[in-house]
């Protein structure tokens, strides 16, 4: 076993956790040395059983010298033991943990960690950590600050702390440190070998700071790297084909004056950068980013155009069905008056795909079946939602097309610049005229009737339309996800809305089914979409004023400010509303946000702020990809790590080990060689 090893082949003592330690993250042995707490329980205090005080949080050593189970009138089931040390003697109990006097025995030492409670005019305690000693072995789980981690059901702290302490032991000889002595020094970070110990087993809380600098240093150090990388690659590589705009000029002018609106400043500027980058003799390589309805297809489309009047193909990819036939309908009401043929795949529907000027698709489109004469520009929207390795294979159809990636996932400028320092960004922080901000309120459980009522007052009287968002259960669309969808729809359908006409939309209808039912309601012949969160991205349906959102808590802020966007796209005053049954403080103050902030990037941030660990839904869900140590929200360690990536990369063949552990990491789209 080395730190390489794959869990399902690490073992027995492992490989029935594979599948619970994957939602972990962890996959191969050296994944649990980077699982590191989120907090440490503080059991530093070793006292002698003469000594301890109530109320204390103590850990004690001793002799066990009875244990027993108990069972209680009301069949309640007790583990009741004494302890004895030099100075004195002390009760013990536990709750309904019948199995521990099977672990510890009587004459068994053993160290015990918890709160000192006074009970009958005795110390006593209750539900202590336990662990037997045994010769010169150290404890783990009591006597020290004690890690505790992220747990998944049948993965406790605890044995994460047996498995890691043993890992650490064992590994930590095969540890090399790889970020460069002069850096080290300059920033006067502590050692790799150190750091790893420390983060999980620290003397001191100042230790744990330490390494956990250490480590979330080098996690966005190679974020960093990573992104030159890139950058460099793409510049050596490729030879593309630069569009001409000047001999095109009459066709775009009409094209814009066909559009039933002017563009705003945020998307000229945007159409500027794009088409500088297309003119260009190096392929665009540019990610545009807007908030949801600031109106990037436009965009999108005005540069697919240019590439139509060059006489090269587009692709542009999106990551569902629905949000693909949507850009189908739009780019051909927006272009087939200019004779540009439209063509369409997705995993249910294909047309014209063979001779078309632009292929509207989903994952479909990375299919070997799909070919282009010349493909000369690539779009993906959502990109977010692609793997690196999809990205790539679409770009391979074309001979180095112009790529434009689009995301709606409002990423602050730092956090973009360090994820996509390869790239060309534009933002379009600017909205269309005249959209009115979307009134939202957080809707407490008691409220639930009232809001149900007046829910009814506004479809009856403004005939507006409503949706209404499922609780976000898991990240891809299972039957678990459909079978609550299910369930609640028939509940609104029955007891909440017998007199209007609601409607189901989720992720396991067919193509055609999705089709029916958003025409419906796109046709007014209902007054309710109930969805799951698969509505989230991309559709746009003007008449739909108000937003309802389940279980608001399980989402992200950027998440709900997505799911926002889908009404408030006309001139009438829109709403969303955010159920949740939480008490949580914290989670509470988390939504608020969404009462009073309207600006996705400081949405995105507020979220990285509040956001408290182990929360359901992940960082994935932003767009930004999960850290495991750093966090987004430490800017000024991003900046740090950027200046001292920018240093070094120019020279990183000196740096040998540096170099392998990069390449080991396997971060960049291209290897590095
Ligand atoms: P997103 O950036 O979320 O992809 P879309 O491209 O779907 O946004 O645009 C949202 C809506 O705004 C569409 O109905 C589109 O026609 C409209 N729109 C786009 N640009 C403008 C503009 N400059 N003025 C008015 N409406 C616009
Ligand atoms: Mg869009």
């Amino acid at each position: 076993m080395n730190l390489e090893t794959p869990i399902k082949e690490a073992g027995n003592a492992f490989k029935n956790y594979a599948s619970r330690l994957e939602k972990l993250g962890i996959k191969k042995i050296e994944d649990f040395l980077y699982h590191v707490p989120f907090r440490y329980e503080d059991y530093s205090l070793v006292s002698k059983i003469a000594d301890i005080q109530p109320g204390e949080i103590v850990t004690i050593k001793g002799e066990v010298t009875e244990i027993k189970n108990e069972y209680t009138r009301k069949w309640k089931n007790l583990q009741k033991a004494k302890v004895a040390d030099e100075t004195g003697k002390i009760d013990i109990i536990w709750f309904n943990q019948p199995f521990i006097p099977k672990i510890i025995k009587k004459g068994d030492m053993v160290s015990l960690a918890g709160r000192v409670d006074w009970f009958k005019n005795k110390a006593i305690l209750q539900s202590p950590q336990y662990e037997v000693l045994f010769k010169e072995s150290e404890p783990i789980h009591t006597g020290r600050l004690v890690p505790i981690y992220n747990e998944t059901r049948g993965i406790s702290s605890k044995w994460l702390r047996r498995q890691i302490s043993k890992i650490v032991k064992e590994q930590i000889q095969f540890m090399n440190e790889y970020i460069p002595d002069s850096i080290i020094e300059k920033t006067g970070l502590i050692r790799f070998k150190p750091a790893i110990e420390q983060i999980h087993f620290p003397k001191s809380l100042e230790q744990a700071e330490k390494a956990k600098l250490r480590l979330s240093f080098d996690e966005l150090f190679f974020l960093q790297l990573a992104a030159l990388f890139r950058k460099a690659q793409w510049k050596n590589n490729f030879v593309g084909n630069p569009f001409s705009i000047s001999k095109y000029k009459k066709s775009i002018e009409e094209f814009l004056e066909k559009l039933p609106f002017d563009l705003t400043n945020a998307q000229k500027k945007a159409v500027k950068e794009v088409f500088k980058d297309l003119s260009s003799k190096k392929p665009m390589n540019r990610l545009l980013e807007g908030d949801v309805g600031s109106g990037k297809t436009v965009v999108a489309s005005i540069a697919m155009f240019l590439a139509y009047l060059n006489g090269f193909q587009s692709a542009i990819m999106a990551p569902t069905e629905i949000l693909a036939l949507q850009h189908f309908k739009t780019i051909n009401s927006l272009l087939s008056s200019f004779k540009v043929k439209i063509g369409i795949a997705t995993g249910s529907k294909k047309e014209n795909t063979k001779n078309c000027d632009i292929l509207v698709g989903t994952h479909a489109l990375l299919s070997k079946k799909v070919n282009f004469k010349n493909l000369g520009l690539v779009i993906i929207d959502e990109q977010q939602r692609f793997g690196v390795e999809q990205r790539a294979v679409i770009r391979k159809k074309g001979k180095s097309p112009h790529l434009l990636t689009m995301t709606a996932t409002p990423i602050p400028r730092t956090i973009a610049l360090t994820l996509y320092g390869d790239l060309d960004l534009s933002f379009l922080d600017e909205m269309p005229r005249g959209r009115k901000t979307v009134k939202t309120w957080l809707v407490p459980k008691e409220k639930r009737e009232d809001a149900y009522e007046w829910i009814t007052k506004q479809i009856i009287e403004s005939c507006g339309q409503v949706f209404i968002i499922c609780p976000f259960i898991e990240e891809s669309e299972t039957m678990t996800t459909v079978k609550a969808a299910v369930k609640e729809f028939e509940r609104l359908k029955k007891e909440v809305f017998p007199n209007l006409k609601l409607e189901l939309l989720h992720g396991k209808l067919k193509t055609k089914e999705k089709d029916t039912i958003l025409n419906k309601f796109k046709n007014g012949q209902a007054n309710i979409l109930v969805a799951t969160p698969v509505v989230e991205v991309g559709i746009d349906i003007p008449n739909a004023t108000i937003m309802i959102i389940e279980a608001a808590d399980r989402f992200g802020l950027s998440q709900l400010h997505q799911l926002r966007g889908r009404v408030g796209r006309s001139d009438k005053q829109s709403y969303c509303l955010l159920f949740t049954e939480s008490q949580n403080q914290r989670t509470i103050q988390r939504l608020k946000g969404m009462e009073k902030i309207y600006i996705g990037a400081e949405l995105a941030e507020l979220d990285l702020k509040l956001r408290g660990p182990g929360e359901i839904y992940g960082t994935a869900q932003h767009g930004i990809p999960e850290l495991k140590i750093a966090s987004f929200s430490d800017f000024s360690l991003i900046e740090k790590t950027r200046k001292e990536a920018e240093e070094i990369f120019p020279k990183l063949k000196d740096y040998p080990k540096l170099y392998e552990k990069i390449k080991s990491k396997n971060l960049t789209e291209i290897s590095p060689d």
